[in-house]
């Protein structure tokens, strides 16, 4: 049997080819050292991308296994010092040979506590920041325009308004998306940080590529709508039949989703 600190083997390969997937230079969704990913191990532990390290290129060295009640303990605290929130950080790591995990690990441990959520992606893909940091950010998140976009990205995403990265960043995403739960009954698919980024959750790693990309592409469709005379968004009938339909269920599946 493998000794606790070796993180399980499949689902580090899961974790590493979706890393490079999301960073590959053509799809502008990371470079350098942006973003992160996450899976879900089992009930207590999950493995996430160090700070630092580059998704494009992610090794298993730059990968850390962490406990994750006392990354969630610091979410339930009302306030804590910078030197607190790295100690936690610290602390996480069950092996302390690893490296320290992405101050966002924060937010990754409390996601991936969500029903039906294994695997979590976060980058800042330029077509969705073009949108989050200009003044249709909220619309992009609450209208939908096209169907394929409702089959990988659900009919609403959740938005975050603008906060800095770490523990206040962990608790506005807490935050926001708990009401998008108690809304819609089930876990979203993307959340949209203003002036920030995209997160996309789900059960596998194909889930949450598909989401980031259909959303990269809901993103350019949106601009190039905007220089075509304005957006026409499917209408909220519209958007809830397609996403009842059983022939896109059935897509769901076959997809992965
Ligand atoms: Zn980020």
């Amino acid at each position: 049997m493998a000794p606790r600190s070796d993180p399980s083997s499949q689902g580090l390969a899961a974790l590493l080819t979706l890393s490079h997937e999301l960073g590959r230079e053509d799809r502008q969704l990371a470079i350098l050292g942006e973003g992160n990913t996450s899976a879900r191990l089992d009930v207590d532990r999950f493995m996430v991308k160090a700070s630092g390290s580059n998704l494009a290129t992610l090794r298993r060295e730059d990968v850390t296994t962490c406990n994750a009640a006392g990354l969630l303990n610091v979410l339930g605290a009302a306030r804590l010092s910078d030197e607190a929130v790295d100690r936690a950080l610290l602390g996480a790591r069950e092996d302390e040979r690893q490296k320290k995990p992405s101050v966002e690990a924060m937010f990754h441990a409390w996601l991936l506590t969500l029903l039906g959520v294994n695997f979590v992606g976060h980058t800042h893909p330029v077509a969705v920041n073009a949108l989050l940091c200009s003044p249709h950010g909220k619309t992009f998140a609450c209208r939908r325009l096209f169907p394929d976009e409702i089959v990988c990205c659900d009919v609403a995403s959740v938005y975050v308004p603008y906060t800095d990265p770490g523990l206040k960043l962990a608790l506005a995403i807490k935050r926001e998306t708990s009401a998008f739960v108690r809304r819609h009954q089930r876990a979203p698919r993307i959340i949209l940080l203003e002036n920030h980024g995209l997160i996309a959750l789900g059960a596998t790693p194909a889930a949450v590529l598909a989401a980031t990309l259909m959303a990269d592409k809901a993103a350019r469709i949106f601009l190039g709508a905007v220089a075509a005379g304005g957006p026409r968004f499917l209408s909220a009938v519209d958007v809830a039949r397609i996403a009842g339909r059983s022939d896109e269920h059935h897509r769901r599946r076959v997809l992965g989703l």
